[in-house]
């Protein structure tokens, strides 16, 4: 459990990852309160997205911690790797 390098990763950047699209970048922050996708274009406050990707890392760790078959599949979700990383 001590191995989780982009588990560790991805609270910082919370502000910094697309909620669209989940393309993870520094250039997404346009300023310290606009958030812009330089992927896909998607547009909103900065505090908007951390506490989106917030809730969803929330959300996630939850669903890895239900018994159910259905919310585990759920938490493997292929594209994202730090998920599925975090779950082991
Ligand atoms: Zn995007």
């Amino acid at each position: 459990m001590e191995r989780r390098p982009s588990g560790v990763r991805a609270t910082t950047n919370t502000s910094r990852k697309c909620p669209e699209c989940q393309h993870t970048s520094a250039e997404n922050r346009k300023t310290q309160a606009k958030f812009v996708c330089v992927e896909c274009g998607f547009s909103a406050h900065a505090d908007f997205v951390a506490a989106v990707n917030v809730k969803e890392a929330g959300l996630a760790l939850l669903a890895c911690s239900q018994p159910s078959p259905e919310a585990r599949a759920s938490c493997q979700e292929p594209t994202e790797a730090t998920r599925v990383q975090s779950c082991a």
